[in-house]
């Protein structure tokens, strides 16, 4: 598996994994907690048995069991030598791609796993699998560290017979805008037409400027004709995208859209693992959990906080403790979580529906109110942490009510693009105030 795997990959679901026991003709792999289990049982299943069959033709089943008396920690990796933390990459002036930022190295969960699949498949058969490709999500999730992925893999795997090319919006409304102004459009725009992948960043910032958008428009065109592979990221979905003509977004929804959202604490810790891998560090399981605890919606933030950590290690010579950590982690977030209350969620729920806070803690199973109630749950939990008993207890509900009602929103923000695009404009209002 380790050699069929990505790097990342492997190391946050099988790294940790072991071969316990042969039982007939089940083999009992153990796994480190109940998400990983979930996880490796859903995606990897058949992949390993058809390992283990290679070397143990008897074996028909896998029992996958969570930790307990089979499991043993891994040992210790060796002391590793000092070294920079960040590794020195450039961006390739002539594609746009800098050659840090690859698909092995890109941890998939459940948050990111759509949009990681279609990366990887639209790398073996460019042009001809979801094209366009658009992903969207929130700041710090991944997409550029995605889109550029994928044009770094094409360039590998294609050996320089496809060209990607990879461009921040903004950086391509300055070519254009140059591009006219020198009358050079035309030498502009077949620098933008002369490519087998197209990749612009953060589209969300190209629109308002009504000849960038005409442009843009031609090449998208041109190039789809021609079955180039076109890869389009933003903050928010399609049909969000106030600014963009109707035109261009009916073209965005004609391929594949798919969104990244908040990676779960599991895959946090992951994350964390993975990046202290790269960088030839380590630190104590507690800190780790600590920085994935603390840091839950931006993995720029999170890597930021890590680096600070492991200078400071390196500087004191000494492991650093959960409360020097602690101290670290509070100094970075403090300036940007607003400290809001559970009466600002509901009101601004309640403001936004139409409704007052009284619709919403009230007994009423109108339509109407459900969603929005259910919403307020959502992000009760989300914003604030709540336990579930207070949130049922604050809205007159018990707390297998808020669970429900928590897990079926989290579960449906991933699938309902106006749902996720409500959810933001409500934390927009509270954050706001
Ligand atoms: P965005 O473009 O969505 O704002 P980035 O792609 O710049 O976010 O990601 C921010 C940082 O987090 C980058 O350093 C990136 O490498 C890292 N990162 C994001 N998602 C992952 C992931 N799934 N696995 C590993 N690193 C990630
Ligand atoms: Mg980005």
């Amino acid at each position: 598996m380790q050699i069929q795997l990505s790097r990342a990959n492997f190391a946050t679901w099988l790294k940790n994994s072991r071969l316990v026991e042969k039982k007939d003709d089940t083999m009992v792999v153990a796994l480190p907690n109940n998400f990983t289990k979930t996880w490796v049982e859903n995606k990897y299943q058949k992949h390993l048995l058809g390992i283990i069959r290679n070397f143990d033709g008897s074996v028909r089943k896998i029992e996958f069991v969570v930790g307990g008396k089979y499991f043993t920690p891994v040992e210790e990796r060796p002391a590793q030598e000092a070294g920079g933390i960040d590794l020195d990459f450039k961006t390739d002036p002539e594609t746009g791609l800098n050659p840090k930022y690859r698909l092995s190295s890109f941890v998939v969960g459940p948050s990111n796993e759509l949009a990681f699949a279609a990366a990887t498949a639209i790398t073996e058969a460019v042009g001809k699998k979801y094209n366009p490709f658009f992903v969207y999500g929130g700041v710090g999730l991944g997409k550029t560290h995605l889109v550029q992925g994928i044009g770094n893999e094409v360039l590998m795997k294609y050996k320089g017979r496809l060209k990607p090319k990879y461009v921040s919006s903004e950086q391509y409304t300055r070519d254009i805008v140059w591009g006219l102004r020198n009358d050079r459009i035309e030498s502009i725009k077949k620098k933008y037409r002369d490519v087998d992948v197209l990749i612009i960043d953060d589209i969300q910032f190209i629109g308002g400027k009504e000849k960038t958008e005409e442009e843009f428009f031609h090449t998208f065109n041109a190039l789809y004709e021609n079955n180039k592979q076109i890869i389009i990221s933003s903050d928010r979905p399609p049909q969000s995208l106030p600014v963009l003509e109707d035109r261009l977004r009916s073209r965005f929804e004609g391929g594949l859209i798919a969104d990244i959202s908040y990676p779960e604490f599991e895959m946090r810790v992951a994350i964390i693992k993975s990046k202290l891998d790269e960088m030839n560090r380590s630190l104590s399981d507690a800190v780790v959990a600590l920085i994935a605890k603390r840091l839950r919606k931006n993995i720029r933030e999170l890597e930021g906080v890590l680096k600070k950590i492991i200078f400071l290690q390196e500087r004191k010579q000494t492991e650093v403790t959960e409360k020097m950590a602690e101290e670290i982690i509070d100094k970075a977030t403090k300036s940007n979580t607003k400290h809001v209350n559970d009466t600002q969620i509901i009101k601004a729920v309640a403001d936004f529906f139409n409704l007052t806070v009284e619709d919403i803690v009230s007994h009423t199973r109108r339509k109407e109110i459900v969603e929005p109630r259910q919403i307020a749950i959502y992000l009760l939990r989300d914003i604030s942490d709540l336990s579930y008993p207070y949130i049922g207890e604050k809205l007159g509900r018990d707390h297998t009510t808020a669970i429900h009602s928590y897990e079926k929103i989290s579960h449906e923000i991933n699938k309902d693009p106006g749902l996720n695009q409500k959810i933001l404009m409500i934390k927009d209002l509270i954050f706001k105030n």
